[in-house]
């Protein structure tokens, strides 16, 4: 069976945010979507038969629209606010919230496509009892390693990311060379550590509200908690605790809000 990345409603919401993302800074904002993108698509084909077995979590099937959205859609806004209120021409508090909305993503997404991987349990990141793999909520050392590896990936490439999306004539160009920006330490704390922050902080949320208020269903078959409407042994759910509108799209999504923020907070105050 061929396995497809993206539903038909994933991938138009894929192609919307791509487009904005392109048109608004070119390869240099690109550069961070497909950073996010190109390594989830390929991490999660890592272990694709392990991970088939998870019966307890959405996570096999393609993406649709809506996973699309919950990962990419505040960096998108953050995007177009970049353009629209800074005209694209400088580094601001809604650039890094772009590149911080992204670093929450990927550390998540890294998190849990290599977290799955691992032998050992995940544990609560409350309680500190081991839970089902792949459950939101659990963390592991192999997990948290993913998630710190995927925030600095987008993190370094942010300062590549701005100087390619800045227009030639940009004075943050025009008045120093692009190497110095490259290489300057000060680019290490007005933007590499902002959005690192704003990827490790969206993370912790995610994981924080996945063993809390994100609702958590039961297979009465199976005699076991997961968070998917049908079960991956064909049975109907019921709802067991949590809110019951809050799904993992939900959580990701706050997550991303969170990254935007904490980054764009942390580079506010650097400045
Ligand atoms: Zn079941």
């Amino acid at each position: 069976m061929r396995s497809h990345a993206l539903t038909r409603s994933g991938a138009v919401a894929a192609f919307a945010v791509g487009t904005i993302t392109f048109a608004a800074g070119t390869i240099g904002t690109a550069l961070l979507l497909l950073a996010f993108f190109i390594s989830s698509i390929a991490l999660s084909r890592a272990g694709k038969k392990r991970k088939r077995a998870l019966v307890d979590i959405g996570k096999a099937g393609a993406r649709d629209a809506w996973q699309v959205l919950a990962n990419g859609g505040v960096a998108t806004v953050a995007l177009l606010a970049w353009v629209f209120l800074d005209h694209s021409s400088s580094a601001s508090a809604w650039f890094v919230a772009f590149a911080g909305a992204y670093a929450a993503a990927t550390a998540d997404t890294w998190g849990t496509e290599i977290g799955t991987l691992a032998e050992k349990p995940p544990r609560s990141i409350l309680t500190r009892k081991p839970v089902a793999t792949g459950l939101s909520g659990g963390v592991s050392s192999a997990g948290t390693a993913a998630e710190i590896a995927g925030t600095v990936l987008i993190a370094v490439l942010t300062p590549l990311a701005l100087i390619l999306a800045l227009p030639s004539g940009s004075p943050l160009i025009m008045h120093e060379p692009v190497w110095f920006h490259l290489t300057g330490v000060h680019i290490w704390y007005t933007l590499i550590v902002p959005v690192f922050a704003g990827g490790f902080g969206g993370a912790l949320v995610d994981s924080l509200l996945g063993a809390t208020l994100q609702a958590r269903r039961w297979c009465p078959a199976c005699q076991r908690e997961c968070e998917v409407d049908q079960h991956g042994c064909g049975t109907a759910t019921v709802h067991r605790r949590g809110l019951p509108w809050l799904t993992n799209d939900g959580v990701n999504l706050a997550a991303t809000v969170a990254g935007a923020l904490i980054a764009a907070f942390a580079w506010s105050r650097l400045q």
